[in-house]
C-alpha cells in the first residue's frame, strides 16, 4: 500500500526539499496534494511533473488560472480556507506542513482532528496555539513529527531514555549572520546582510528569524509544547557549525545529541518514514574533516529576542500567538526597509508586554490576539 502525503507550503524551500525526498523514496510513496501560497507558476509546474489528485493555492489574486496551465484535471481549491478543503478532501497517510507563518495554523488543526500524521515545519502554529494542539493531538491519536532539525534531533535523543530521567535539552544556534557583530554594526545592517546565513539555506522569513535569533526563542516555545517540558528544561547554546542538531540531558549527566551535515532533507526524510530510518540524499557527515566543533553561550545583550522564547514559554496564554504575530509583521517592515534590524525584537517585545494576556484562551481568542498584535505593529510604526 503506498504512503499517500499532502504536502502544503510545497513550493517554499523546505516544501520544495520535500518533494526532492519524496520523489526519491521511490513508489511505494506518492504525492497526492500540493498547496501553495501564492506562487501559482510553481505550483503548476510541480503538479504538471508530480500529478497529485488535488492542489490548493491561498492567493491566485492576478495569476491565470492554474488549470490553463496543467494537461491534466486535479481537485482544484482557491482561497483563505484552500488548505484547509484540500485536506478535508483529500484522504492521505501524512501532511507535510512547510506553510510560513500563523498562516498554517488551521491546516495544522484540521489535520490533527482528522487524526493524520503531520511532519510539521510550520513552528509558528505550535507557538500561536500549542496549548490546544497537544491536547487535540493526545485525543485524535494524531503524531506530530518536528521537521524543524533541532526539534528533530531532541525527538530522535529522546528515544534513548525514560521521558521522566531527562534532566534539561540544549537547543542548538548557529548564532545567524550576526553573531560576532557589534550593536553599532547591527543597528546598519540592511535586509540583505540579514538574509545572508553562514550554514543554512532556508527561506526569508526563517533566516532574518535566525538574525534577530528570534528563530531560536520560538523554538524555546516549539519544544516546550512539543515535549511537555518546563521552560527551565530549555537551555540554548551557540554552535556555529550547525553539526550538532541539538541535545537531551538526562539525569546521570549523559548527554545525548544527533549530529550530521545542515540539510533539511534528514528531517523532513525521519519525519516521513519514522520510525523507519532509509538512506538519504542528504551529504553524510565526514568526522575526519571536521577540525572542531565550537560551543559558546547565547549573548543576551545583542541578541534581546532570545529572553523572550522563555518568558512567553512561562506565560503561555496569548503570549505566543502575539509574539509570533508581532514578529511576523516586524519581519515585514524590516524587509520593506521601514524599520532597522534591531527595532524587530524591540517592537515585539513591546507589544508583548503591553498586551491584553488572556491565560486560558479559546481558538478565536488566539485569532483575535493575532490580528491585533499586527496591527499594533503598523500602528506603532507610523504614529
Ligand atoms: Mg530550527
Amino acid at each position: 500500500m503506498k504512503k499517500r502525503v499532502i504536502i502544503l507550503g510545497s513550493t517554499g524551500s523546505v516544501g520544495c526539499n520535500a518533494i526532492d525526498v519524496l520523489t526519491r523514496m521511490g513508489d511505494d510513496w506518492k504525492i497526492v496534494g500540493l498547496a501553495a501560497g501564492s506562487r501559482c507558476d510553481e505550483l503548476a509546474e510541480q503538479a504538471e511533473r508530480l500529478r497529485p489528485d488535488a492542489v490548493a493555492i491561498v492567493d491566485s489574486n492576478g495569476a491565470a488560472p492554474i488549470e490553463a496551465s496543467l494537461t491534466y484535471s486535479p481537485q482544484i481549491f482557491r482561497g483563505e480556507d484552500a488548505l484547509v478543503r484540500l485536506i478535508e478532501a483529500t484522504p492521505c497517510d501524512c501532511v507535510v506542513n512547510a506553510v510560513v507563518g500563523a498562516g498554517g495554523l488551521a491546516a495544522t488543526l484540521r489535520a490533527i482532528e482528522l487524526g493524520r500524521r503531520i511532519a510539521l515545519a510550520n513552528k509558528e502554529s505550535l507557538v500561536s496555539a500549542g496549548s490546544l494542539m497537544m491536547p487535540l493531538a493526545a485525543r485524535t491519536g494524531a503524531e506530530i513529527i518536528p521537521v524543524d532539525s533541532e526539534h528533530s534531533a531532541i525527538f530522535q535523543a529522546l528515544h534513548a531514555g525514560r521521558r521522566a530521567d531527562v534532566r534539561r535539552i540544549y537547543l542548538t544556534a548557529s548564532g545567524g549572520p550576526f553573531r560576532t557583530w557589534t550593536v553599532e554594526g547591527m543597528d546598519a545592517a540592511s535586509p540583505d546582510d540579514a538574509l545572508n546565513h553562514p550554514t543554512w539555506k532556508m527561506g526569508p522569513k526563517i533566516t532574518i528569524d535566525s538574525a534577530t535569533m528570534m528563530n531560536k526563542a520560538l523554538e524555546i516555545v516549539e519544544a516546550r509544547w512539543l515535549f511537555g517540558l518546563r521552560p527551565d528544561q530549555i537551555d540554548v547554546v551557540v554552535h556555529p557549525e550547525s553539526i550538532i542538531h541539538s541535545l537531551v540531558e538526562f539525569r546521570d549527566g549523559s548527554l545525548v545529541a544527533q549530529l550530521g551535515t545542515p540539510d533539511m532533507r534528514t528531517p523532513i526524510q525521519y519525519a516521513l518514514t519514522y520510525p523507519e530510518r532509509r538512506p538519504c540524499p542528504s551529504e553524510p557527515l565526514d568526522l575526519r574533516e571536521i577540525r572542531r566543533l565550537t560551543l559558546e553561550p547565547p549573548d543576551a545583550e545583542r541578541f534581546p529576542a532570545l529572553r523572550l522564547g522563555h518568558e512567553v514559554a512561562e506565560r503561555g496564554g496569548t503570549a505566543g500567538a502575539v509574539l509570533n504575530a508581532a514578529n511576523e509583521a516586524a519581519v515585514d517592515l524590516f524587509r520593506e526597509g521601514l524599520i532597522r534590524f534591531r527595532d524587530i525584537a524591540a517592537l515585539t517585545e513591546r507589544i508583548l508586554a503591553e498586551h491584553d494576556f488572556k491565560p486560558s484562551p479559546t481558538l478565536d481568542d488566539l485569532l483575535a490576539a493575532d490580528r491585533l498584535a499586527r496591527q499594533e505593529v503598523t500602528r506603532c510604526t507610523t504614529c
